[in-house]
Order: C-alpha cells, then structure tokens, then sequence
C-alpha cells in the first residue's frame, strides 16, 4: 500500500461515517479507495482493476469515463451553474428534461418534478398524495401499501415504504401509515405443495383482503419496484402485476412503480412496468437518468394527479414542497446529455439483445452446491446462496457467506453487491458481449472457490 493510500485509508476511518457499513468492522478492515474509471472497470488506488458488475450502485448506464457528460456539465456550470424552480422561476435544462421525460415514460404521465435522490422522490409522492387527497376532501385515503423486502429509499416516509428490517430496526420506523403484503418471491414465499400460478393467487387474495378489511377509502396508493433489486432481485411471478393494477383500479388505489432501478432499458424495456404489463399513475425515476453522475430524480405523474395538486395550491396560495436543488440545471443538463448517449448508443436496445446471454450466464451457476435460486431479468440478476441446496435452509449467520464471496470477488476483480448472502449483478449498459463473457468468467472462478473459503 503507498503512504498515500496508507494515510487516505486511516483518514477515512478517523473521519468519515460510512452509509450501509458496519462501522466497527469498517474501522478494522479499512475502505477499498477507487481512484477512477474507464468504461466498464474501476481501479482501486493500487491499479488494481475492477469490472464494475454493479455498474456502482445499480446506476451507471454509460460507464465510468464518458467525456461527454463531463462536458455538458461544465459547458453548464459556465453559462449557469445554478438556479432554483421555486415560484415560477426556472430555466432551460429543467424545461427540456421534463418535456423529454414526459414523452419516454408511458402514456399517462404529463408532469415532472425534480429531487435530488430517489428517497426524496418517494417522499415527495407520498406527500403530493397527501396534500391532493385533503384538497379533494378525502382527507382519510392517506395509506400506502408496499411490500416486504421492497426497497423505495431511507429518508422518513420513504424509509417507511420500504420493506427490510435492516433499514427499520432501531430507526422508529414505518412513521407513516403503510401495510407491507407478502414478498412476491416464489422461491422463498411460495408454500409447500403451490405452483406458481396459486402463490400469485394467493398474493392477490391477501391485497384483496387487505383492502376490504382497511377500506378502500383508506387507502390512497400502491408503491411496489417492477423487479423488486436492493431486496434481493426478485422477479415477480406471472400475472403479478396484471392482477396489482386490476385490483387497485377496481378500488380507486393509484399505482406507484418505482423504477429507480428498473427504469431507462435495465430489464429490456424503456421501463419496467413495460416489461410487467402494468400502467402506473406515478413513476419514480433516478441512477440511470444521469448514470449517477450527478445526483438527480424524478416524480413522473399523470394530469388529474397535477390538477388536484394545482387546485389546491391555488386554494392554499402555495404548493410548500420543494428542495434547493430540485431541477438543478447542471444535473438536469447532464441527464439531457445522458439520456442523448442512452439513445444513440441505444443502450436499452443493447440491454434487450445481451439479456439472454447475460441471463444463461447467470442461469449457469443454478447446479452450483451453494446456489439455491440463479435469477433475473434483463440485465439484472442475482445467485442465492444457501447452506443447503434441498431445503433451502440458508447460511447462518444470514451474510457471512455473502461477505466471503464479495471478498473474493474483488480478489479475482469482480465487484458486485451481497445483499445477505444473495449475489446481485447490474452491469453498466454499455456492457458487450465479450464483457458479459468475462463477468461470468471471474463469477465463476469466485464460485468456484466459495466452497474450501466457507469451510
Ligand atoms: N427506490 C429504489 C427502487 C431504489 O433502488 C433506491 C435506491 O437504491 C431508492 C428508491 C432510493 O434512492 P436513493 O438512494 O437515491 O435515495
């Protein structure tokens, strides 16, 4: 290690804290420094070289070293760095991102708003429901239904939607009204004796249920991840969805897709919802709308969402939400130029031809002793591993079999993300052939050599 890389290193650990970390072990071990990109690789502060197999954090679309967007954002920084939307004001990368996304995402979304995060964009859903539903005098439909292992952020509300003990345990939270169904994961949830046609029956018996014993009007939306990803990459089962949208119209429930991750081509097609038939009132969007280069979200929502909100805040004098940074000119012109490359390059078009190939690759490793579930979408998959194979009984303690394999992941120069000891790829957009081919490659070395590591 050089005395740079030394004295980076024990600074770090003297003063910073680091999100999703245990600390003391972080203390202890040290952090791994990137020093920068190139395309589909990362490299350590020691040139040790890296394919990025989670593309960061499910989110660089066009790799890590794309001079263009560095380009659109100090061509913005000089001519203005930064303005706000608050009343009225506004400027031009934030008028035409919009007009850009309202014509890619489906047909009923009309409207943008801008955050900085996708927690604050699920924050903001869930208090642009609120504050629509007391303006149309039914201050009661206030619920949210999500499900368990559900990712939709951290902050308060969205914290709350989100469907995984590790981010509610000893944080107080849900803080807000929400109901998590059942995770819709045959592999884990489905019970003895039912194929998976019964489970999605029984998924959709029980929101059923769940909106006849709250009530309908208690019940304002939907909010649910097409592929659920930070929970584990999680496919839903057939006619899922179809059955979600089907029930929710029938009791006047909109729907909320999360395409944080899902959205701009990740499964194969523009959007997730696209790929599970289903038509949402609302679509969250961020990572892959500026590929993580500058932090930037979006709220996409439809006309009678914006003219509920509009009357009211005519009749209150104000919509009071908003942030200092929504629409900030220098992220939202990088997400135009993004969003440009996305389209030229056509990445989402590349995500669709590669899935089968990125998909048998992942596919491959299901013999595997310690695999229990080989599973995906897109380009998007995830291995679960297990202690044993036949009853699914998994690692105890839940992680450490994760931990091992993310270890010698880096060792054979595949980054990717353990989540438990589920084993999630997401590689940048930008991905060929031959670069899928050696994913699975340093993969399999590093499955290869899970088995003698966990003995
Ligand atoms: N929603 C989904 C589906 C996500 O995957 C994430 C982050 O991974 C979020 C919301 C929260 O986004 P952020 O980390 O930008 O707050």
């Amino acid at each position: 290690m050089s005395a740079l890389s030394n004295s980076l290193a024990a600074t770090d650990i003297a003063s910073t804290m680091h999100p999703y970390t245990n600390l003391r072990q972080h203390e202890a071990t040290g952090p791994l420094i990137i020093a920068r990109g190139d395309g589909v690789r990362v490299y350590d502060d020691r040139g040790k070289e890296y394919i990025e197999g989670l593309a960061g954090l499910w989110s660089v679309a066009v790799g890590f070293s794309e001079k263009r967007l560095a380009d659109a954002a100090y061509k913005q920084m000089l001519q203005l760095p930064y303005y706000h939307t608050f009343s009225s004001k506004s400027h031009e990368p934030s008028i035409r991102l919009a007009e850009k996304l309202v014509e890619m995402t489906p047909e009923p979304l009309t409207r943008a708003f801008f955050t900085s995060s996708g927690s604050e964009a699920n924050d903001t859903i869930v208090k642009m429901i609120w504050f629509m539903n007391n303006g149309l005098g039914r201050p009661q439909k206030k619920k949210f239904i999500s499900r368990v292992k559900g990712y939709h952020g951290i902050t308060v509300a969205s914290g709350s939607l989100t469907g995984l003990p590790g981010n509610h345990r000893d944080f107080d939270l849900p803080a807000i009204p929400v109901h998590h169904l059942t995770c819709p994961h045959f592999y884990r949830f489905g019970q003895e004796g039912e194929d998976e046609a019964a489970f999605t029956a029984r998924l959709l018996a029980e929101l059923e249920a769940v909106i006849e014993a709250e009530g309908a009007d208690t019940i304002a939306a939907f909010i649910g991840e097409p592929l659920m990803a930070a929970g584990g990459v999680l496919p839903p089962p057939a006619g899922y969805w179809e059955g979600v949208e089907r029930i929710c119209r029938a009791n006047d429930i909109l729907i909320i897709s999360d395409e944080v991750i899902c959205g701009f081509g990740r499964l194969g097609t523009p959007f997730g919802c696209q790929k599970y038939n289903f038509t949402p009132d609302i679509i969250t969007l961020s990572k892959q709308i500026t590929s993580s280069y500058m932090p930037l979200a979006a709220v996409m929502f439809s006309e009678p969402i914006y003219q509920a909100i509009a009357d009211n805040s005519a009749k209150l004098n104000n919509f009071g939400h908003g942030f200092t940074a929504s629409g900030h000119p220098v992220a939202t012109a990088v997400a135009l130029e993004n969003l440009a490359i996305i389209e030229e390059k056509d990445l989402m078009g590349n995500a669709a031809r590669l899935e089968e190939k990125f998909q048998a690759g992942i596919r491959s490793f299901a013999d595997h002793p310690l695999v229990g579930e080989a599973r995906g979408a897109g380009l998007i998959g995830a291995l679960e591993l297990v202690a044993d194979k036949a009853t699914k009984r998994p690692f105890d303690p839940v992680g450490r079999a994760g931990a091992v394999a993310n270890r010698i992941g880096h060792e054979e120069g595949l980054i990717f993300r353990s989540i438990g000891d589920q084993l999630a790829l997401c590689p940048p957009m930008i991905v060929t052939e031959d670069d899928v081919a050696e994913i699975m490659a340093r993969l399999g070395r590093t499955m290869d050599r899970l088995p003698a590591a966990l003995a």
